[in-house]
């Protein structure tokens, strides 16, 4: 699948339209989800043009892999779930529930999350 430079994250990350920031750096943003599903739901997306994991594992340098890969951690820790925990995950294509075509994990947090698929 192409990368459409019209996706949300898109505008998100061009500043187009505002998020609720939480960290960024020179290779991710991280934001709150507009429509939490938990106390804590954020989204940690990388700054480059990737449509989902395939995309990104296939086609990211190793530096923006290593970095995104850190973000993640580094952000759940942000929120002050490193005691408790969280959970990451990634939806990708029409199967996995994937929305938004511009790679993200969501990071839940703040209570627990429940079970892992229903
Ligand atoms: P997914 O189904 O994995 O593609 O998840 C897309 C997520 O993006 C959903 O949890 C939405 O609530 C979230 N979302 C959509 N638009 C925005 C926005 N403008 N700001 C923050 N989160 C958004």
């Amino acid at each position: 699948m192409n990368y459409n430079k019209d996706n949300i994250f898109a505008k998100i990350l061009r500043e187009e339209i505002p998020c609720k920031k939480v960290y960024e750096n020179d290779y991710v943003l991280a934001f709150h989800d507009i429509n939490p599903k938990k106390k804590l739901h954020v989204l940690v997306i990388p700054k480059g043009e990737y449509v989902d994991l395939n995309d990104f594992t296939n086609t990211a340098s190793e530096k923006e892999i290593v970095e995104f890969s850190k973000a993640i951690s580094h952000v759940a820790n942000l929120i002050g779930a490193k005691n408790k925990g969280y959970r990451a995950l990634t939806n990708t294509g029409s199967d996995g529930g994937q929305e938004v075509p511009h790679l993200h994990f969501h990071i839940f947090a703040g209570e627990k999350v429940g079970k892992m698929v229903s």
